[in-house]
C-alpha cells in the first residue's frame, strides 16, 4: 500500500488549489475513522488551529467532498465528512462508535450477485454503506 500522501499532493492531484483552510481541514480529518459534522470540524479547528469561519470550513468541506477527497456520511440527520483512502470501497459504519471501515468491493461483491440471483435486483455498488457493530465495539 503506497503512503498517503501530504494534504498539498492530495489537494493538487485533484486539481485543488492548496489553501490554508482546505488543508487545515484535510489534516484535521486525515487518520479519523469517525465522521465529523461541520460544527465539529469548525470547533476543532478554533480550539487548535485558531479563528475560522463556519461559512469558511463548509465550503473547504464541499469542495474536499467534490473532489472525491471526502465521503460524506448521515450523522444523526446532519451531514458529516471523512476523509476516506483512493481505494475503490464500501464502508461499514459501526452504529455504537460511529467508525467506518473501509471495505474492499471484492467481499460485498459475492454477496450482491447472490442478491440479484435471489430477487433479480441489480445493485448499484458504487457506494454500499452496511450499518452494523465493528469489531471493537462487538468485543467490550
Ligand atoms: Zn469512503
Ligand atoms: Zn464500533
Amino acid at each position: 500500500m503506497p503512503a498517503p500522501l501530504v494534504p498539498d499532493a492530495q489537494l493538487r492531484v485533484v486539481g485543488l488549489t492548496p489553501t490554508a483552510q482546505r488543508r487545515a481541514v484535510l489534516a484535521l480529518l486525515t487518520g479519523r475513522s469517525r465522521p465529523l459534522t461541520a460544527q465539529q470540524v469548525h470547533a476543532e479547528l478554533t480550539s487548535t488551529v485558531g479563528h475560522i469561519g463556519l461559512t469558511t470550513v463548509y465550503r473547504a468541506l464541499h469542495s474536499l467532498a467534490d473532489a472525491g477527497l471526502l465521503h460524506t456520511f448521515d450523522l444523526d440527520g446532519q451531514r458529516a465528512y471523512r476523509h476516506c483512502g483512493t481505494a475503490r470501497h464500501q464502508h461499514l459504519i459501526c452504529t455504537r462508535c460511529e467508525a467506518v471501515i473501509e471495505c474492499p468491493p471484492e467481499v460485498v461483491m459475492s454477496w450482491l450477485t447472490e442478491l440479484h440471483r435471489h430477487t433479480g435486483f441489480t445493485p448499484h455498488p458504487d457506494r454500499l454503506d452496511v450499518r452494523g457493530i465493528c469489531a471493537t465495539c462487538a468485543s467490550t
